[in-house]
């Protein structure tokens, strides 16, 4: 038998011709002419098909894979793989060369193809909602019967942003869209429910007080016809805050800490710590602010008692020996606190901070 193509002999023909001319004719890979891509031009998403994507790809490297997406190998063509770089760029067009190698009947083949690219850059819906300044749920934070501190107000904007920063790297929707302060506190504007909705857990977690959630219908889709809700969140910090004094069944002791879960007191009678439920809070009462805390001196001690000037009256007073006030010494600067006309010591001011 011999080619049609060269006239050569050879015991098996392809379509008519030896091994080699029928090599020689494959077009080894089908390569579209031109090939269009679209990027976002404020993230790194990329439109695919219908649907937005967020890629690790550089640009170069996401055109190179629509590329080889959009080619198809030819049906007698084996091991191709594509090398695929830029030629030049003119705006939004970029000339491509792609060098196609491979095998036909075991004959290794290459060819060469060059190919227009139009880049389009647009708004991926993500961040067209975040232009917008779109948000799904507000976080309102107050506290309860007075205003809110400075402290804490600055405690919950640095939480917010740690936690943002972290869960924007897998929700592009975790984002602060506004911030407004109010005369009663400050509303936190997020782009996801989610994120809002963790970032209340972990301040109740850290800052106590109790969260509140309720939807308001703000209108109606108009391309899926579905009701449109935005989630409002309360979180109401505590009427008192850590050091403050709470009077709770027949105890009186100041607050040493308080987290989501309970408020640990210090009972001013026995020096023992008690810990007590969120769920108690309407039966708490403030009894002393951490600011009516005053410094007095030690003037006289026995076994039993202590005595100590009345920081305002200047008078001696006695008061019985708590235990663990043992170490402390004439001379000595106290803490102490008047509740309903009764005097407590605190701690030695000397040993502030160290527990005696
Ligand atoms: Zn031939
Ligand atoms: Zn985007």
């Amino acid at each position: 038998m011999f080619c049609i193509e060269c006239g050569k002999e050879e015991e098996e023909l392809f379509k008519g011709l030896c091994r080699s001319c029928f090599a020689k004719k494959s077009i080894l890979i089908n390569i579209p002419p031109e090939v269009e891509v679209e990027f976002c031009a404020h993230c790194s998403s990329v439109h695919v098909g219908d649907k937005w994507l967020e890629t690790k790809l550089s640009e170069e490297e996401f055109i190179a894979e629509t590329i080889v997406q959009e080619s198809v190998p030819d049906e007698d063509a084996e091991d191709v793989v594509l090398e695929i770089d830029p030629i030049n760029q003119k705006g939004s067009l970029m000339e491509m060369l792609v060098l196609a190698k491979g095998k036909v009947l075991e004959v290794p083949i290459e060819r060469e193809y060059k190919i227009n690219v139009k880049l389009n850059r647009n708004v991926c819906p993500e961040c067209s909602k975040y232009a917008s300044g779109y948000y799904e749920a507000v976080l309102q934070l107050r506290a309860d019967d007075r205003p809110l501190e400075v402290g804490e107000i600055q405690a919950t904007d640095k939480i917010i942003e740690r936690l943002l920063e972290k869960l924007s790297r897998s929700n592009r929707m975790a984002y602060l869209s506004q911030r407004a302060e109010l005369k009663e506190g400050v509303d936190y504007y997020f782009g996801s429910y989610k994120a809002a909705k963790k970032i209340s857990n972990v301040l109740k977690d850290q800052m106590g007080g109790t969260l509140g959630e309720s939807p308001r219908l703000m209108g109606r889709d108009k391309s899926t016809g579905k009701d449109l809700y935005r989630i409002w969140i309360s979180l109401r910090l505590p009427c008192f805050q850590k050091g403050d004094f709470l009077s709770y069944d027949n105890h009186i002791g100041q607050i040493i800490d308080l987290n989501g879960r309970k408020i640990i007191i210090r009972d001013l009678e026995t020096g023992e710590n008690l810990s007590i439920s969120w769920r108690e809070y309407s039966n708490l009462e403030v009894a002393a602010n951490r600011d009516d805390v005053k410094i007095t001196t030690v003037s006289s001690k026995t076994p039993t008692e202590i005595q100590i000037l009345d920081p305002e009256t200047y008078q001696p007073l006695d008061l019985d020996i708590r235990p663990d006030l043992q170490n402390i010494n004439i001379g000595d600067e106290v803490e102490m606190v008047k509740i309903k006309g009764k005097l407590y010591i605190l701690s030695s001011h000397k040993n502030k901070g160290v527990d005696n």
